[in-house]
């Protein structure tokens, strides 16, 4: 380990920052009430106004701060000059002082390549399932994930359902001073934060999947697992957080259709605390920027 002046470290610093900003820009599109929906592929695969701000807040922040970076988004937006109200350029003083790991010591900006998910389970923000959304900065060197953040913005929300299950159930729920959104960061070798990290109990085995871009093999496949639960919510981030807050043992989704924007980030956060992401091979994934 070594001092963080390293490039890995203050990178990441920068995302921290900048996806916190892309918490607030997600909530905002929701306060002002029009998401302007667009269908990409089908009428599961949407873009909301949401997903292109935050994609242009976060792209044209790291750019501006590492212009040698090669940054890829999920969204295809046009080329125009980014409101300046949409740059982000803190950084997390917390995370410079950690050690970066010592074999990413000597990392140069240009050997990075960062995978953004500017939203993550767009479909369910365009349902009100909020605290399925998150935002997703993945950061990979030589093909390799090493670093992530998930912004969570609605962390800590209640939607009308589940605070209609737990006041049935007369369970606590987050009082009005909770904060909302959090910012969860990683870099292996040193490890994951911003969490409590927990297991399902003993003998539990609980499957994670998809709620919107399911078919016959993703079922089959999860039926085929013989679980004693399954639960079915929206985004790749948020199911790798369900697995390191033990709500779920594994994450199962057999089908093409989760890119790499969504994984990279999550993958970093799981591997920091010792759980597998694979492809369905048992593969390790590849993150070169034209893998
Ligand atoms: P889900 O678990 O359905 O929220 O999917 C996780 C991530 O993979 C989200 O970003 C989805 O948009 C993406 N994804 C998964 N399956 C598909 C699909 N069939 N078409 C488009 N995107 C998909
Ligand atoms: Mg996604
Ligand atoms: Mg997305």
């Amino acid at each position: 380990m070594a001092s963080s002046n390293a490039v890995l470290m203050r990178l990441v610093a920068s995302a921290y920052s900048i996806a916190q900003k892309a918490g607030m820009i997600v909530r905002r599109v929701i306060a002002e009430g029009d998401l302007g929906i667009v269908e990409k592929t089908c009428a599961t695969d949407l873009q909301t106004k949401a997903d292109r701000l935050v994609q242009m807040s976060i792209c044209s922040s790291l750019a501006r701060k590492f212009p040698k970076l090669t940054i890829i988004g999920e969204e295809d937006l046009p080329s125009e000059e980014v409101d300046q109200e949409l740059i982000e350029d803190g950084q997390w003083e917390e995370i410079l002082k950690q050690p970066c790991p010592s074999q990413y010591c000597a990392i140069k900006e240009e050997d990075l390549v960062v995978w953004v998910d500017p939203l993550d389970g767009t479909k369910e923000y365009t349902e009100g399932l909020l605290d399925n959304v998150t935002v997703l900065i993945g950061i990979a060197y030589e093909g390799k994930a090493i670093a992530g953040i998930i912004n969570q913005p609605y962390y800590n929300y209640e939607n009308n359902e589940k605070q209609q299950l737990r006041e049935h159930r007369n369970e606590a729920k987050a009082g009005p001073d909770a904060v909302l959104g959090r910012t969860i960061w990683g870099v292996l070798g040193l490890g994951a934060f911003g969490f409590q990290l927990k297991e399902v109990p003993a003998g539990k085995h609980i499957i994670t999947t998809t709620r919107s871009h399911s078919n016959k093999l993703v079922t089959d496949c999860v039926t085929a697992m013989n679980p004693d639960d399954v639960l079915r919510v929206g985004g790749a981030g948020n199911k790798i957080i369900q697995l390191i807050e033990g709500k779920a043992s594994a994450y199962v989704f057999a089908s093409p259709g989760c890119k790499k924007w969504d994984t990279c980030a999550p993958e970093v956060i799981l591997h920091a605390v010792g759980g597998k992401l694979t492809d369905i091979h048992g593969n390790v994934l590849q993150y070169h920027k034209d893998a």
